[in-house]
């Protein structure tokens, strides 16, 4: 007798991310793969969750949050983007961003829906499109024509076509997910590109789901744009983010969604089933973080530049083509650069004989052929980490492992 998973989910394997982790654990290589740093966050939040555990914060949080994040997170978005909501309706505290996008997705999609995904897409959005019973449509985001130039910092790297955007919306795409700061591209969307979704958004009627789990994480004088402050946009757009990456603490699993209350509510519904709440003394570390930690942030953001410059340049100096990256912790290299055509094959050589991990992009398209030429590198890690990784990718030949 044989217990089959449900057809939905049959085509979702093992995340790349937990993959290729456990190659770089077995093999020793030094992991440029999954997006998380080797350094802990600020020192006052660290206190404040140990406080939290000695205090005895240790039993359930109301399913929505502490009303001491649920507060925080609303005035840290009041400060920075000028957008007011309700701490009280409009906001959910989350296990995570990854909680909140599957809440969102489930709560809002009927069976036969379809969504829009810019593709690369993060992994999770397609998992969780399947167990909605919804199907996606991909918007291609390509390499503008000067971006496939080592080291430029010219133009926004990728970019979308408007023409395939209006095209991927039928009489049946029920929302849109937008992730920006984009994984894994390392763009910002530009202003000019998020009105063009708005303005899609608005006409179509869509819902929109923006991920900005990187949001405080631009470089070069970017600056991020929620969707949802764009014209139309607050009434039907549910905005999630968390605290992993501006914190430097993607263990906590604090998340959370913002916006009207009635989108606001349908997540809370789909997540109160889910994990009904979790991470109480971290909820308060995070409400302490958010309201006192944001200058920590600030420097982050300014290190993550320098380090994103440290890879860059090596990568540069050694050959290799990379794509600008405005933004998160990843930047694209050109598995043609080591002489592969197949990123799969090269993040699978470098692993057991060039002693570094890196994720193969074509793992976040449709049709892995168009991603097929590319490769991911995490620059969130120490500066001699990443100068030991281009050492060794700057000397590694493909002819060594074959
Ligand atoms: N979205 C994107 C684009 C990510 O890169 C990640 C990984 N941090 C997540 C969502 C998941 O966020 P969290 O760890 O808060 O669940
Ligand atoms: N967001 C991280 C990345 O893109 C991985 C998170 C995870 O392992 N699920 O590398």
């Amino acid at each position: 007798m044989t217990f089959g998973v449900r057809t939905a989910l049959r085509g979702i394997g093992t995340t790349i991310f937990s993959e290729m982790t456990a190659l770089a654990q077995r093999t020793g290589a030094v992991n440029l793969g999954q997006g998380f740093p080797d350094t802990d966050g600020p020192a006052g939040m660290l206190a404040a969750a140990q406080q939290a555990i000695a205090g005895g914060l240790n039993q359930y949080p109301p399913v929505d949050g502490l009303p001491v994040l649920k507060e925080a997170i609303v005035q840290a978005r009041q400060n920075r983007y000028g957008m007011a909501y309700d701490p009280a309706t409009e906001v959910v505290m989350t296990a995570g961003a990854t909680e909140a996008i599957a809440a969102a997705l489930l709560a809002l999609c009927e069976p036969g829906d379809e969504v829009v995904l810019f593709e690369p897409y993060y992994d999770s959005y397609l998992a969780n499109v399947a167990m909605a019973g919804a199907t996606h449509r991909a918007v291609p985001l390509r390499p503008t024509d000067d971006a496939a130039v080592a080291g430029s910092r010219a133009g926004a790297g990728f970019a979308f076509d408007p023409d395939d955007l209006r095209r991927a919306v039928s009489p049946r795409t029920r929302l849109i997910v937008l992730n920006s700061p984009h994984n894994p591209t390392g763009k910002v969307f530009t202003r000019a590109e998020l009105e063009l979704i708005a303005q899609v958004c608005v006409e179509r009627d869509l819902i929109a789901v923006t991920d900005e789990v990187y949001e405080y994480l631009t470089y070069d004088g970017l600056e991020h744009v929620p969707l949802a402050s764009l014209p139309g946009m607050r009434e039907r757009t549910v905005t999630i983010s968390s605290a992993g990456k501006t914190f430097s603490c993607t263990g906590w699993k604090i998340g959370w969604a913002l916006g009207p209350a009635e989108l606001v509510g349908a997540v809370r519904k789909a997540k109160q089933f889910m994990t009904f709440a979790s991470g109480t003394p971290f909820q308060a570390a995070v409400a302490h973080a958010l309201t006192h930690e944001l200058d920590w942030v600030a420097e982050l953001a300014k290190s993550l530049q320098e380090r994103r410059d440290l890879l860059q340049a090596g990568l540069t100096a050694a050959g290799v083509r990379t794509y600008p990256a405005h933004g998160t912790y990843f930047l694209q290299a050109d598995a043609a650069s080591w002489g592969y055509a197949d990123g799969g094959e090269l993040c699978r050589d470098l692993a057991e004989h060039g002693g570094v991990v890196a994720i193969p992009t074509q793992v976040f398209y449709d049709d892995p052929a168009n991603g097929r030429g590319l490769v991911r590198f995490a620059f969130c890690k120490r500066p001699e980490v990443l100068a030991d990784a281009v050492s060794r990718l700057s000397t590694f030949r493909p002819s060594e492992g074959k």
